[in-house]
């Protein structure tokens, strides 16, 4: 058998386990996981290479409808992620209802690419749920591959990886096998601190801030770096901050701790945080952070 290879996005609602199960493809942590909804606002790929396939992972942000325009611009790469597709998982959970974004699933399920169903969690139900739930999802796409696993437990997610080998059409591979993506070290410095945000701060915080790198620069012992957190409103620069420097500082010292860790190197991080007023609809601003 010749070389298999493909671009294979992974849709689906916030939350569902999207970023969880494309770091476990990939066996990288690529993608910011954590518990809130909409953490990731970039299509990010992960590639997964073999002797004789190549696995073109993009993870994207969960479908939603837009509120801002920081949020069209996550839905257009969505799009995106429609048309350019060999094969596309959809990941549900055993949480979500089948009929959640309903309209957004039917143009999925219209669209002609190979699809596989995978029905994540279910760690959090008993066998007798699952088979309920597979079966209302059975009905819902009839023909598609459904495959329940849970990404947090690594159950069947080997089986997914052979699944999606099989659906792969044979061609040669898109990019150098020892390359693991499309972005570069900054992208995930900058995702590391946004990650530690979403970690820190309670309610529209998380959401309000996005993440520059100012200057990167690699040293003989250490990289140095510094990035400015933008905020969009004044208010919310001062609880970015907190009393004395006290919450900046935990994020500071988190973050720095992750990015060491991957980037195998020692780190000065230096934070700086910004207002940007209602950057999430200001397009120019929109473009200069990559939304555009
Ligand atoms: P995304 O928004 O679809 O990218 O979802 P994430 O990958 O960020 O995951 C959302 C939340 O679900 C995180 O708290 C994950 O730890 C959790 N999660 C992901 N997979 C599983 C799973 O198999 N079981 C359970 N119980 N939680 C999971
Ligand atoms: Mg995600």
């Amino acid at each position: 058998m010749g070389h298999k290879s493909g671009f294979v996005n992974i849709l689906g609602n916030p939350n569902v386990g999207k970023s969880t199960l494309m770091n476990l493809l990939v066996g990288e942590r690529l993608s910011v996981i954590t518990p809130k909804a909409q953490t990731t606002r970039h299509r990010t790929m992960g590639i997964l290479s073999g002797d004789d396939y190549q696995i073109v992972y993009s993870d994207t942000p969960g479908i939603l409808n837009p509120k801002y325009k920081l949020q069209a611009a996550m839905m257009r790469s969505v799009e995106s992620a429609l048309e350019d597709a060999d094969l596309i998982i959809y990941v549900t959970d055993v949480v979500e209802t089948v009929s959640k974004n309903e309209a957004q699933l039917t143009r999925i399920l219209n669209n002609e690419v190979p699809k596989i169903i995978v029905v994540n969690k279910i760690d959090l139900t008993t066998q007798e749920e699952l088979e309920k739930i597979v079966a209302k999802w059975e009905e819902m796409a009839p023909g598609v591959p459904i495959l329940p696993v849970s990404a947090l437990n690594r159950f069947n997610t080997d089986m997914l990886l052979r699944e999606v080998i099989e659906c792969l059409p044979e061609g040669p591979p898109y990019f150098p096998k020892d390359q693991l993506t499309d972005r570069y070290e900054r992208f995930f410095v900058s995702e590391i601190i946004r990650g530690k945000i979403f970690e820190t701060y309670q309610k529209e915080i998380p959401y309000s801030v996005e993440v520059e790198i100012e200057s990167f620069k690699e040293e003989p012992a250490l990289t140095r770096i510094s990035a400015v957190i933008y905020t969009a409103r004044d208010s919310q620069k001062g609880i970015i901050i907190g009393h004395k420097g006290s919450m900046l500082k935990r994020v500071g010292t988190g973050a720095r701790k992750e990015i060491e860790e991957f980037l195998g190197k020692k780190v000065f991080l230096e934070l700086y945080v910004k207002v940007e007023h209602e950057w999430r609809d200001n397009p120019r601003v929109l473009k200069k952070f990559g939304y555009l």
